[in-house]
């Protein structure tokens, strides 16, 4: 039988409760047990997959194909295991799967309510990733700050299991903030205890509160926490601001979470932490001995999040590198022929982010022609891949008029087009070509020297793809296609082997980086722009 832990948050979004329970879950994993995060997010939307970026960051995409929220790939890259369909759960879900059961009948005749119904399925799914046996202990972040309307239905469902999961299985970890006030110099425990008290008033007592902050809580204002909230005194916890989220994990251990959650859990004589490998990466990352800078061109880049899974798989290649990788963010509107050689001419590579439609694709395309005609190093995600493709279509073969029918449908030359497959899907929501695919990769390519391999997976979230009537034409003009799939032959690598990297992916490697084992791909990229 699993062990269940519910992460709640109070006081104020973006605590970063993703990161307290990917750090818990990582102490916890190091400890030998099987570990798994499942997040719980109260908005309507069945998944982020039709949600704008400035709303909702990155989409994250699993293996098995599920468009989730992006504290999934800082649960993947911190424990190194795959999350699945199962693990993000949205109120959309939750209301369509009731509203199903409803229509067939299963509710004989019944009212059916938010509370024993929606509650009942919000259990169930909570409760599902535990029927496997897979996992030990099962951590559940519940999306949104306690009192916030629509999260309350899923605080009662935390409240319910009190009662259905045997004591020992059972626990509750409310985040809180603990702010400085610069005028009066004190740090304030007050929101702290306002937070528990609300979440105390829907019958819900937590066992442990994390408390951020940015100075040093100091032993009277734990004893005052732990007092009017109503924890132990060793079971607050202080979260300090951290200079990298990878500290996270260590700075909990000195707090010793892992072995307060352990021996609330009833565990006795579990292995220390084993976290060497963290460590050696942390020095890596910490202790830089070069330094670089990369233009990231996309047109999300205000908000950090859009492009997190992109971020974060720079900060792996770079500490892989014992390399300090900047990563200078470059809106694709602001580029234009004028400007180019300013903003483009100090970088030591170029990155070309994933995109829809048709805002920003011209500086998208300009940055790629000053990538491959001054042989600086390129990498491009996705629709930077198809970029890359359009502007060689235009600028080498002198297909002037090429471009995606995503932006141009009636395009004399579409180098990119619509998978034959999504010609005649309506509905937007979860039909892109989603999840993990096999990739072949031919001989003698820099893919294939780059992965080490023949065959590999990577994950995919897109419409279009290379459009094959063209591909002799770019192959004897010096971009050839260097990955395939084995079974629809889509063209999923394109490469110029005569250019110091150049690399356009259909797939999306940011997906699979994690802290352990970093992507080749952007080690290979990072690699390329220190000149090696
Ligand atoms: N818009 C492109 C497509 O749907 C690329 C998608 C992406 O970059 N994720 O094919």
């Amino acid at each position: 039988m699993a062990k269940f832990i519910f992460v709640t948050g109070g006081v104020t979004s973006s605590l970063g409760k993703g990161i307290l329970a990917a750090s818990l879950a990582k102490l916890l994993q190091s400890r030998g047990l099987k570990v798994t995060i499942q997040k719980f997010d109260p908005y309507i939307n069945i998944d982020p997959g039709t949600m704008n970026p400035y709303e909702h960051g990155e989409c994250y995409v699993t293996e098995d194909g599920a468009e989730t929220d992006l504290d999934l790939g800082h649960y993947e890259r911190f424990l190194g295991v795959y999350t699945s369909q199962e693990n993000n759960v949205t109120t959309g879900k939750i209301y369509q799967e009731v509203i199903n059961r409803e229509r067939r009948g299963d509710y004989l005749g019944k009212t059916v309510q938010v509370i024993p119904h929606i509650t009942d399925e919000i259990q169930r799914r909570m409760l599902l990733l535990g029927n496997s046996n897979q996992y030990d202990i099962i951590l559940t972040e519940i999306g949104g700050t306690v009192g916030d309307i629509e999260s309350l239905p899923f605080i009662e469902a935390i409240r319910q299991l009190k009662w259905k999961l045997p004591k020992q299985d059972y626990m509750v970890i409310h985040l809180t903030l603990v702010p400085y006030l610069s005028s009066a110099k004190e740090l304030k425990t007050k929101p702290t205890q306002h937070s528990v008290k609300e979440l105390q008033s829907y019958g819900v007592q937590p066992h442990i509160i994390v408390c951020r902050t940015e100075m040093s809580l100091g032993d009277e204002r734990k004893r005052k926490i732990a007092e009017f909230c109503n924890v132990d005194y060793d079971s607050v916890i202080e979260a300090l601001d951290a200079e990298t989220i990878y500290d996270v994990p260590l700075n909990l251990k000195k707090e010793k979470l892992d072995d307060i959650v352990l021996e609330k859990f009833g565990y006795s004589m579990l292995p220390e932490v084993n976290m060497e490998e963290w460590n050696v990466f942390l020095h890596r990352l910490k202790y830089p001995k070069k330094e670089i800078t990369i233009g990231l061109i996309g047109k999300y880049i205000e908000l950090k999040d859009a492009y997190i899974s992109i971020y974060e798989s720079f900060i792996h290649a770079g500490a892989k590198n014992e390399c300090k990788v900047n990563v200078e963010r470059i809106h694709s509107e602001d580029i234009n022929k004028d400007n180019l050689k300013e903003r483009l001419g100090l970088l030591d590579g170029i990155f070309v982010a994933p995109g829809f439609g048709q805002r920003g694709i011209d500086g998208k395309i300009l940055a790629i022609q000053f990538a491959r005609e001054n042989n600086i190093p390129f990498f491009g995600v996705c629709l930077g891949m198809q970029m890359a493709v359009i502007e060689f279509a235009k600028n080498v073969l002198g297909l002037e008029q090429a471009n995606s029918t995503e932006m141009q449908a009636d395009t004399p030359n579409p180098v990119i087009d619509m998978m034959q497959e999504q010609k005649t899907i309506v509905n937007m929501g979860g039909t892109m070509r989603l999840g993990s695919y096999a990739c072949s990769l031919k001989e003698n390519t820099i893919a294939r020297s780059i992965y080490g391999a023949t065959d590999i997976t990577e994950r995919h979230r897109h419409r279009y793809e290379f459009n094959n009537k063209y591909l002799q034409q770019f192959e004897e003009n010096g971009m050839i296609a260097s990955g395939f799939n084995p079974d629809t032959n889509l063209v999923e690598i394109v490469e110029i082997p005569n250019h110091r990297f150049f690399v356009g992916v259909q797939f999306h490697p940011e997906l699979k980086s994690t802290i352990l084992k970093p992507h080749p791909l952007f080690c290979a990229f990072v690699k390329a722009c220190l000149g090696g």
